[in-house]
């Protein structure tokens, strides 16, 4: 085992504090990496606050790990000791199910192993990024292309795959009109990136506040859903709807702006249910859906666009002592458009 300074949780209300936890010895497939950067993802709030159901404590959130190979089991091929490496939202999966061979390892049916509060495969339980090393199977340690730096490649691990999966798997492209619900860490890179692919992007915020830089990300409309005439000029208007929100909200409205055969995918995770009427889904063939964050192949391919075409997340980088006024900020919607936690003021 191996003591590793780290930021968590003891319980579901305390705030996050200083803490030490341990980490295997490493395996034969095993990298262990020296954290330099890790990201905040509004997840990691839901899950440390309890809102996904109880956790065990002391809880260690964090899946945008960038940092450094620092060692390698004897048997490692994939990775070498000082390369630039990124770990996202999972450690493990069991590698045999259908979707799992298929690169969706997001949703093998045995269950992935998330990057934290998940049991791993020798019982323990998983602990994330906010923390200065960790110890990962080979095959689930992504390469940062040279591109990119190491701060601004962090959110891509959680908040780029997520927005980068649907829109790939829903063919978001010249001709495609999109539209990304919530302008938050996964919201700017669904703009970005949906940008970068060649898609018309419209942007949907509850206020007009954050119109100028939606419009810098790459969108090519804004508009405020807090203004009721939205709903009736955007009726029928897109082919693709991101909801990246992280409360409850009328999913109703958001059917009706969808084009005949247009999906809406949830990728915004409140706990509450929101239902709908099926007639709005019926009478143009709309479907809603929704999407878990990323298989490792297409998150590498993600890392390799982004360097290839420039993509970079919005970044606000902050010490380890600023987590908990940074999670309030983020509740309060005050993020533009990311935390990424420097590491090294852990050591
Ligand atoms: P975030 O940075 O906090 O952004 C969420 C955005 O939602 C806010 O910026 C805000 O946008 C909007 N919003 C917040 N509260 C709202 C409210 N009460 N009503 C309406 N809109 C509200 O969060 P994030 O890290 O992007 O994560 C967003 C959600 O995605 C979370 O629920 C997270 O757990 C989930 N998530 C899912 C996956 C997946 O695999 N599906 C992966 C990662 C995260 P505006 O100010 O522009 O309105
Ligand atoms: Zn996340």
């Amino acid at each position: 085992m191996t003591t590793t300074p780290a930021y968590g949780a003891v319980s579901a209300t305390a705030q996050l504090q200083p803490l030490t936890i341990q980490r295997r010895e490493l395996g034969p497939r095993d990298v262990r990496v020296a954290i330099d950067f890790c990201g905040i993802c509004h997840s990691d709030i839901h899950t440390v606050r309890g809102e996904w159901g109880p956790q065990q404590y002391p809880l260690v959130p964090g899946h945008e790990i960038t940092g450094r190979v620092a060692q390698v089991g004897h048997e490692v091929s994939k990775h070498r000791v000082g390369d630039r490496v990124g770990v996202g939202t999972l450690v493990g999966s069991c590698g045999a199910c259908g979707n799992c061979a298929g690169g969706h390892e997001q949703y093998c049916v045995e269950g992935p192993i998330d990057t934290y509060a998940a049991t791993d495969r020798d019982g323990t339980r998983t602990q994330g990024g906010y923390a200065t090393g960790i110890v990962v199977d080979e095959d689930f340690v992504l390469k940062i292309p040279d591109g990119l730096s190491l701060e601004a490649a962090a959110p891509l691990l959680c908040a780029g795959v997520t927005t980068w999966s649907p829109l790939r798997h829903w063919r978001a492209g010249p001709g495609t009109r999109v539209a990304v619900v919530g302008l938050g860490g996964l919201g700017h890179m669904g703009v970005k990136l949906a940008h970068a692919l060649g898609a018309e992007v419209t942007v949907l915020s509850r206020t007009p506040a954050k119109r100028e830089t939606a419009l810098a990300l790459g969108a090519d409309a804004y508009y405020a859903t807090s203004d009721p005439s939205t709903f009736t000029e955007l009726a029928g208007s897109f082919d693709l709807i991101l909801n990246t929100v992280s409360a409850r909200l009328d999913l109703e409205a958001l059917v009706d702006l969808l084009a005949t055969d247009g999906a809406l995918v949830s990728l915004g995770w409140p706990s509450e249910p929101m239902g709908i009427r099926v007639g709005p889904l019926i009478s143009q063939r709309r479907s809603l859906t929704g999407s878990l964050t990323g298989g490792i192949a297409e998150t590498q391919q993600m890392l390799d666009f982004c360097a290839e075409h420039g993509v970079v997340p919005e970044i606000e980088v902050i010490s380890a002592y600023e987590i908990n006024d940074a999670w309030e900020r983020m509740l309060a919607a005050d993020v533009r458009y990311r935390f990424v936690i420097d590491i090294s003021t852990l050591r």
